[in-house]
């Protein structure tokens, strides 16, 4: 056999064992959302595979490109340059955008990718899109979204500095909570966006992106104001918008966890 047929081999037999092992960790996973606990999964297994092997335990379905990514690149790992982080979420909204997944992609007017700064510092990240972000195919941008701007602006930021996505790219119908199933399928997604950005510091806006991100069912309010680490990002939960225009009492205190990621940005630049 010639050394490039072997290499291809190879390369199959690798891309293999990846998708048998994501396929395994993504059914323990599902299996935990839905309340199995007795499974004890070794977090080190846990969302280590690259997006690029992201291969679900669904049959494929030969329209969704999600199941026609390129086979593991080394390189996914390596700190882009800003144009490079720009060429690669381009690349990744492309794909995104063809996204079939889950049933969520039959109902969607638009993938709602993300948007802001790709070498943004700071970033992010709320539950799902609602009616105005699915008209409109960007995060934030109704009431809720209004609010998240001035808490932004409030650490002397601009919406534009920072970059903004979600756990799902797309909405569930009647702004219903997003079941397992969706976040299974979506969440490599968003774990390509932290890789390729790599922020500084992750802002997680509500209970939903706390606790799937920190995989915890812990509550909102135990978990805020504290800094905790996603996948070797510095990560701070707060209150998300959205609750805040119900509970306007509790501005104090999203004002002080943002406080907390305003002063861990300035110590980074320090
Ligand atoms: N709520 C979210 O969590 N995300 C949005 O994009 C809008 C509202």
């Amino acid at each position: 056999m010639d050394s490039s047929r072997q290499q291809s081999k190879l390369r199959e037999a690798k891309a293999e064992v990846l998708s048998l092992l994501k396929g395994l960790s993504d059914k323990v996973d599902l299996e935990r959302k839905l309340g199995v606990n007795y499974l004890q999964l070794d977090p080190v297994i846990k969302n280590t595979v690259p997006y690029d092997e992201d291969v679900t335990s669904q049959p494929p379905t030969p329209e969704s490109v999600c199941d026609n990514l390129d086979t593991y690149n080394e390189e996914t790992k390596v700190e882009l340059i800003k144009s490079e982080k720009i060429e690669e979420l381009k690349k990744l909204e492309e794909q995104v955008k063809q996204c079939t997944k889950c049933e969520l992609s039959n109902s969607r007017t638009n993938v709602v990718f993300g948007v802001g700064d790709p070498d943004a510092d700071l970033m992010f990240v709320g539950e799902a899109p609602g009616y105005y972000e699915d008209e409109q195919g960007e995060p934030f941008v109704g009431k809720a979204g209004q609010l998240l701007t001035k808490i932004i602006e409030s650490i002397g930021l601009k919406r534009g500095d920072v970059y903004i996505a979600n756990i799902l790219k797309c909405r569930p119908p009647d702004n219903r909570n997003p079941n397992a199933d969706e976040i299974v399928m979506c969440s490599p997604h968003l774990t390509r966006q932290i890789e390729i950005i790599r922020p500084k510091i992750i802002c997680a806006l509500g209970t939903f992106a706390a606790q799937t991100l920190l995989d915890t069912k812990e509550t909102i309010g135990k978990l805020r104001g504290k800094f905790f680490e996603y996948q070797g990002t510095k990560l701070l939960a707060t209150y998300h918008p959205a609750y805040l225009l119900r509970n306007p009492g509790d501005k104090k205190k999203v004002w002080a966890d943002i406080k907390k990621v305003r002063d861990f940005l300035k110590e980074c630049s320090a």
